[in-house]
């Protein structure tokens, strides 16, 4: 299986794409993880993407073209792959269908988590980790045990979750187009239970 899940800050794609490698015994590959394992460990690449990651804005192109292009030719990734935010413009569509046309490889399909904006905002900004176990709560709809130890990562504050959402309209929705045209989206609604969500991408993905 080698597939996308796009959908904006907040749709859940996170929690979703581990289901869903799970199932299908495929890597997970978050541009958003490898990006914050760089920021903490302060590596030349982490000090550069900090500052488009905490304005909600997106890191360059080409800084996350090359670090995907080095994670597709880790061994694991051969037996397929699940992206979760990446693509979020058409350039790293387009050269990530470069990329994989010169492997020989093809999509299998891209699902769309669809959820309103509004919403989203209240999901986001209320997100909080546990500094201790990085367990992540939700103060309104999974909220902490008293004795956590809290914290709020940066870019969910809400000025710059609305900017986060403001990056997904301008640059990352015209993939919508982009895959449908080709054949390969699929429109997921993600409001609803966690597992109702996972059963309908599971839908989408053709497996059940
Ligand atoms: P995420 O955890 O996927 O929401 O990503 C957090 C932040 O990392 C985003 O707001 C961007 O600043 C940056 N980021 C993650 N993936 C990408 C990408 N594919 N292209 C550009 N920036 C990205």
């Amino acid at each position: 299986m080698r597939t996308i899940l796009i959908g904006p800050p907040g749709a859940g794609k996170g929690t979703q794409a581990k289901f869903i490698c799970q199932q299908y015994g495929i890597p997970q590959i978050s541009t958003g993880d490898m990006l914050r394992a760089h920021k903490a460990q302060g590596t030349k690449l982490g000090l550069e993407a900090a500052k488009f990651m905490n304005a909600g804005a997106l890191v360059p192109d080409e800084v996350v073209i090359g670090m995907v292009e080095d994670r597709l030719t880790q061994p694991d990734a051969a037996k397929g792959f699940l992206f979760d935010g990446f693509p979020r413009t058409v350039a790293q569509a387009e050269s990530l269908d470069a990329t994989l046309a010169r492997l020989g490889l093809k999509l299998d399909g891209v699902v769309l988590i669809e959820v309103a904006d509004d919403l989203l905002v209240r999901r986001v900004c209320g997100r909080r980790t546990d500094r201790r176990s990085g367990q992540i709560y939700h103060l309104e709809y999974n909220p902490p045990p008293p004795d956590a130890d809290l914290v709020l990562r940066d870019d969910d504050r809400e000025e710059t979750v609305r900017a986060r959402l403001k990056a997904y309209h301008d640059q990352t929705a015209p993939l919508i187009p982009y895959y449908e045209q080709r054949g390969l989206l699929r429109r997921v609604d993600g409001v609803g239970e966690m597992d109702e969500v996972t059963k309908r991408v599971l839908t989408a993905l053709g497996a059940s």
